[in-house]
């Protein structure tokens, strides 16, 4: 191996690697340059899965992935200034949705970025992250290098978890130290994400304000789905009999078809209920910040979240809970006399008799939908929802405007940690890396249900999955346009939301298999096959360009002006 020179030396590129290697880092997402090509290379030859994909945001949405499904923080690995600045999107992605992660990249020159003297990519990286991050490090010796990561990682995974920025010079990557020194200045952080156990107390208050309630409803967040304590978050809703909603990445962590399940009454559930406990899930704007008339204006909430700062965010929080879900649960279980949270009857039937109102309501549009040609996005979806029933163990990425609202309500699942989309921004962009993670972490087929606006931001990754011949199928919902393909354009160009794209071509390009599919029927024989198959595969599903709302379920946050009424 190049670098080290003579046995009793090495380098900032070898103790990088030496230190992820003691930290148990499996794999890194990446894109190679100066200066960090040969910390890929040795990384891959020292035996650390290397994924290199075309574009830095995608590599970072891969290791925030990695993060949110292992708990272990994602590496991400970057060049200088743009390349930093690319990831950089993926490192604020994931500090917004609490997904832990490290992004590592190589800089210039101190001297010269100091001095503004113009070096090849110059830039003040440690800088420009610190903002978009939960902390910014910087190493400037290679003895260093351990303690750097050390604290990367330890930051990004305890607490709150969230993204952490580890700044490494590519003049400390070439640092030509002793051996024996390097070694003896690595370590690893001992229990790097601590339980946080609750106080006696504030699961009393929790509790009798939950036994005080005539119409309590739990709420599951990613935070729970996060913390993996499945068994304590289901015995303490079965335990009880408290109705919950789970948010969209909290789907699973019961199955979506649990009795106790009030998603099909999500917004009587919301309006009516009396006592709220909120488990990883923020009140922001994806519950509308928790005010009338989505909620009662008489609700009183439970907060469980191991962030205390969390707490009064949006409303007054009459129980908090700070701590982690899995100590909280257990306490409140433990705490609580058997029978004393009981769900009175009146409140059961009353979402019961709501939910089967607007099952049946949707099984009137699904129905329509199934026979529809030109295909519905609902057809396609009851294909998808079909195959993933004899197939539970797939991964679900979704992204998109009306891919992902109606994906989401259309499409059970019955595992946690099997959901994976938008997020807390609501972002698209995520699609192919977090498809690619959730393959490469897992090792199962991952099925990528795609918007044809959102899959654009990373649909070169494509060449990636075929690359490393990953088991993604990416199933591209096609109404050839942002929120709908049917907008008139006053000039000779297209309209502002208008595309136009055969996506089963692209993949063939790189090797991978491609099919156009222009009714259900097609989608899910397709889908059955590329799942047998294990290969990557796209599935370019024509929907009617019709078909789609703008902006989804959230148009109302479009500004109006005098433009007035839509
Ligand atoms: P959702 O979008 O699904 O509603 P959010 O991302 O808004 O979920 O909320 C997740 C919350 O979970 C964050 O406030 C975060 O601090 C919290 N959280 C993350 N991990 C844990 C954990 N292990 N225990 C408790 N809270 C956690």
């Amino acid at each position: 191996e190049g670098g080290a020179e003579s046995p009793s030396l090495t380098d900032g590129i070898h103790v990088v690697i030496d230190a992820l290697k003691l930290n148990d880092v499996k794999t890194i997402y990446g894109v190679v340059g100066i200066p960090i090509t040969d910390v890929a290379r040795l990384a891959q030859a020292s035996g650390i899965r290397y994924i290199g994909f075309r574009h830095e945001s995608d590599a970072g949405h891969a290791a925030a992935a990695a993060g949110f499904l292992t708990k272990q923080p994602g590496i991400c690995l970057t060049v200088s200034a743009p390349g930093f600045l690319n990831g950089l999107v993926a490192l604020a992605n994931a500090t917004t949705n609490c997904f832990p992660m490290v992004q590592i990249s190589g800089s210039s020159e101190r001297h010269l970025v100091d001095l503004q003297r113009g070096d090849y990519e110059e830039m003040d990286q440690l800088a420009a992250a610190r903002p978009f991050c939960k902390a910014a490090y910087r190493v400037s010796r290679a003895e260093d290098i351990g303690r750097g990561l050390a604290r990367a990682l330890r930051t990004a995974a305890s607490g709150r978890p969230g993204g952490v920025y580890l700044d490494i010079p590519a003049a400390v990557l070439g640092e030509v130290i002793d051996a024996q020194q390097a070694q003896d200045s690595l370590w690893k952080p001992v229990d790097p994400a601590p339980r946080q156990v609750p106080e006696p107390a504030a699961i009393d208050r929790a509790v009798d304000l939950l036994a005080s309630a005539e119409r309590p409803l739990v709420v599951l967040g990613k935070g729970a789905a996060y913390a993996q304590a499945d068994e304590t978050i289901r015995n303490f809703i079965e335990s009880t009999g408290v109705p919950y909603v789970p948010m969209s990445m909290a789907k699973g962590l019961l199955p979506d078809d649990h009795p106790q399940s009030a998603a099909t009454a999500r917004s009587l559930a919301l309006k009516r209920a009396d006592v709220v406990m909120l488990v990883g899930a923020r009140l922001n704007w994806l519950l509308g910040h928790g005010d009338a008339p989505q909620w009662s204006p008489d609700a009183k909430f439970i907060q469980v979240d191991i962030e205390a700062s969390e707490m009064d965010s949006n409303q007054p929080i009459a129980a908090p809970l700070v701590g982690d879900v899995g100590s909280v649960m257990d306490a409140l279980v433990e705490r609580s006399k058997p029978g004393q949270i009981a769900v009175p009857d009146e409140w059961r039937a009353e979402l019961t008799a709501k939910s089967d109102q607007n099952v049946a309501k949707m099984a009137t549009r699904l129905e329509a939908a199934r026979a529809a040609h030109p295909m519905k996005f609902l057809g396609a979806l009851q294909a998808i929802r079909d195959v993933l029933d004899e197939n539970p163990e797939s991964y679900i990425v979704n992204e998109g405007a009306n891919a992902l609202d109606l994906a989401r309500n259309t499409i059970g699942m019955k595992v946690p940690r099997h959901r994976l989309d938008s997020g807390t921004w609501g972002v698209m962009g995520i699609g192919m890396g977090y498809a690619i993670a959730a393959a490469v972490e897992t090792g199962k087929p991952v099925i990528a249900i795609e918007g044809d606006s959102a899959f654009g931001f990373s649909g070169i990754e494509l060449e990636t999955i075929c690359r490393y011949d990953l088991p993604v199928v990416t199933v591209v919902l096609n109404n050839s346009g942002v929120y709908r393909g049917d907008s008139l354009s006053p000039t000779g160009d297209p309209a502002p939301t208008a595309l136009k794209a055969r996506h089963d071509l692209m993949i063939q390009a790189f090797g991978g298999t491609g099919h156009q599919a222009t009714t259900p029927e097609e989608v899910a024989s397709y889908l059955r096959d590329a799942l047998a198959s294990g290969r990557p595969t796209l599935i370019d599903c024509v929907i009617d360009p019709s078909d789609g709302t703008e902006s989804g379920n959230i148009a109302h946050l479009n500004p109006k002006g005098i433009a007035g009424a839509r």
